[in-house]
């Protein structure tokens, strides 16, 4: 008799819930921290005429040379860092932990964080530490450095601004981590363009420093693209865990294109943090919601009866992130992404009266 799934499979997997995206067809999507602007026609029409000519038969440039150059220059990476390329910085994340899992690793971040972390670190079978963060979401920087002492983890990730919650912790307590953890720090700036700080100066200081970027929130989200930069010497061992090819042919062709106009992608981020600072006004002015201010595009808030709200806000066609019942410390709370103008309005319209329901 062949065995079952649950019998061959390991355990921590099949105690998992696979990661939900929820259906968003006519949707006003603003759960996932999407730009909401496209790029302009006649530079899709350039897009149009690299995918016309890319080799679509033959396997990408391994190294991705092109791409890295480019990306080299639009975010100034320093010359002695080395860059390694992801599938999405998630995919980063995943070499990360894969090369350090050695018997009895841990991986350590803050809680509430980026879910992947934790994921991860269970999918490579690592051992997963969260340390809590204060009540009002800061970095607790006394716990941190006692579990960093307790536990000596191979990776601690910071993520910088710290998504669900926005907010950039205090740099001088991300130092402090840095001077204490015995293994790498990585701090995941994947919403750089809406926070303006970033720890890239801080490589040439910090040995045991990886910065990590993302292009999926400044608008390239469906090409899939991360990036991770610091120490050749890491980051040569890392590479040997990267699957060959990993940045597709039409990825590695479009991106740099895009970096050729990163003054389009800096202009809709500027709108971006400008409509951000107006949906905080207006939601903040709501009674019986609590506003937390972001670094980022997204917006975390409390209502009383959070699961209500966000179905009441589906049911007119906006869809949201409900993180009520996801941590404690999120208790009543929901994260929207800042949309366009006209998506954030029809986002208040229809919340005002499902707070009052
Ligand atoms: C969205 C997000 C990422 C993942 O980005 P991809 O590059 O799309 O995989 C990484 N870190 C944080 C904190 C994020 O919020």
């Amino acid at each position: 008799m062949p065995k079952s799934p649950e019998e061959i499979i390991r355990a921590e997997i099949c105690a998992l819930a696979a990661y939900h995206v929820p259906e968003a067809s006519g949707m006003v999507k603003l759960d996932a921290m999407e730009n909401p602007y496209r790029l302009p026609e006649a530079l899709r029409v350039e897009l149009a005429g690299l995918l016309a000519e890319a080799q679509i038969n033959r396997y990408p440039d391994p190294a991705a040379q092109q791409l890295k150059a480019s990306l080299r220059a639009a975010l100034g990476v320093p010359a002695q860092a080395e860059l390694l390329l992801g599938n999405g910085s998630d995919e980063i994340i995943q070499m990360l932990v894969m090369a350090t899992a050695r018997p009895g690793a841990v991986v350590m971040s803050v809680d509430p964080t980026f879910v992947m972390f934790r994921m991860i670190a269970t999918f490579c079978g690592v051992r997963y530490v969260g340390v809590p963060l204060l009540d009002d979401f800061s970095l607790d920087t006394r716990a941190m450095l006692a579990a960093i002492e307790r536990e000596s983890p191979a990776l601690v990730f910071l993520a910088y601004p710290n998504n669900p919650t926005g907010n950039l912790f205090d740099a001088q307590a991300v130092e402090a981590v840095l001077n204490a953890a015995p293994g790498l720090v990585v701090v995941d700036e994947a919403y750089h363009a809406f926070a303006g700080r970033t720890f890239l100066p801080r490589l040439k200081d910090y040995p045991n420093l990886l910065v990590m970027r993302t292009l999926s929130k400044s608008g390239l989200a469906g090409l899939r693209l991360g990036l991770l930069t610091g120490a050749q010497e890491w980051l040569s061992q890392f590479d040997k865990v990267r699957l060959p090819y990993n940045i597709n042919v039409l990825t590695q062709a479009l991106t740099a294109r895009v970096l050729q106009h990163t003054d389009v992608l800096e202009a809709q981020a500027a709108a971006i943090r400008a409509e951000r600072s107006t949906l905080f006004s207006a939601l903040e002015a709501l009674p019986g919601v609590r506003a937390y201010p972001s670094d980022a595009n997204f917006i975390l808030f409390r209502v009383g009866d959070a699961p209500g709200v966000h179905a009441a806000l589906k049911s007119h066609g906006v869809l949201i992130k409900n993180l009520h019942g996801s941590h404690p410390a999120l208790a009543g709370c929901l994260r929207v992404t800042v949309g366009t103008p006209e998506e954030n309005r029809r986002f208040l319209a229809v919340l005002s009266p499902a707070l009052r329901s």
